[in-house]
């Protein structure tokens, strides 16, 4: 009988995190991280990342053949298809990179390499604060904000593998170019690097702000932000409120589409949730006129550094299932 774990991959642009993670249960069973350094090219990144789940799975007393599957989640842009990382941007060097190719092929296991946003989004509805819905969207907030949708229990990903761009929706069709080449994505609104410009050009204001950050505006960042809004002061209050606002906005958007069971939020900037949700819940019940917004639950993304890990393993079985 084969062993009930899968292997689950968690690739940024400065760790690579693999875990070998029990299929029923979801536990993390052992997990161990390593650079990523993409310099050093992608041939030595997966070799080096093949070697990882081999050690684990000689630490767990596994045979790799004896995994479900390998499941992984990677930073975008990829070829979900074909199991290429093409991501020169994060992670120099790994363009048209085969990384699930190289991966089954070591380990004669089957495979899908999934965007992060994704990976995180099946792994709060298996195990973390989507347990039990039945349609979720997945919100992270970070350097970017991505998304991954669930609908009836499977991750919608549309033409391309690729759906749930809810970053790029349009939040103010007057505001700042987007790189994707729009105006006023939420993206550009609500991100760390968009609260940390609306923070600059009101530096002067805020002298906690200015304090924390050495006297220098530039050196202004979404964590000084939240720190000097914690401590109470009202530019930076005002801040987060207004990022609360604008996701508020974008996720009333896809409510009114999708009418999900629960909506979580993920991702660094989520780590202010005390300071955010309050303007967030307000924003999004004022715009719920056509469906009951208040029976929706609103949560932070509870899995923390696990989601990747455990959501590409949902992957593989959601794969392995014919339900991906
Ligand atoms: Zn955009």
């Amino acid at each position: 009988m084969p062993n009930p774990l899968a292997a689950g991959v968690d690739i940024g642009g400065t760790n690579m995190v693999a875990a070998l993670v029990h299929t029923t249960t979801a536990e993390v069973v052992i997990r161990a991280s390593i650079p990523t350094e993409p310099r050093r090219g992608p041939e030595d990144g997966f070799r080096r990342l093949g070697d990882l789940i081999a050690r684990l799975c000689a630490e767990a007393g596994v045979r790799p053949a004896d995994l479900a599957g390998i499941g992984v989640g990677c930073t975008s842009p990829i070829d979900s298809e074909r199991g290429l990382v093409n991501n020169p941007y994060t992670l120099p060097t790994w363009e048209n990179a085969p990384l699930l190719p190289t991966l089954m092929a070591r380990f004669g296991l089957p495979g899908v390499l999934l965007n992060d946003a994704h990976v995180a989004a099946l792994g709060e509805y298996w195990a973390g604060a989507g347990r039990g819905a039945r349609t979720l969207i997945y919100v992270t907030v970070g350097t970017g904000v991505g998304g991954g949708i669930i609908i009836n229990g499977r991750l919608h990903r549309g033409v391309g593998l690729l759906a749930g761009e809810i970053g790029h929706q349009a939040i103010d069709v007057n505001g700042p170019m987007c790189y994707c080449g729009a105006r006023g994505c939420l993206e550009m609104l609500a991100a760390a690097p968009a609260i940390e410009r609306f923070a600059r050009e009101r530096a002067m204001e805020s002298g906690r702000m200015l304090t924390l950050a050495d006297g220098d505006p530039e050196r202004i960042t979404a964590r000084i932000v939240y720190e000097a809004a914690k401590a109470g002061d009202p530019v930076a209050v005002g801040l987060m409120a207004q990022t609360g606002f604008y996701l508020g906005v974008g996720i009333a958007n896809l409510m009114n589409i999708l009418a999900p069971d629960v909506v979580i939020l993920g991702g660094g900037v989520a780590q202010g949730w005390d300071l955010l949700y309050p303007s967030l819940r307000e924003t999004i019940d004022a715009r719920g006129g056509m469906i009951p917004f208040e029976e929706v639950r609103i949560e932070q993304a509870a899995l923390g550094l696990n989601a990747g890990v455990i959501g590409a393993v949902r992957g593989i079985l959601d794969h392995l299932a014919g339900t991906l």
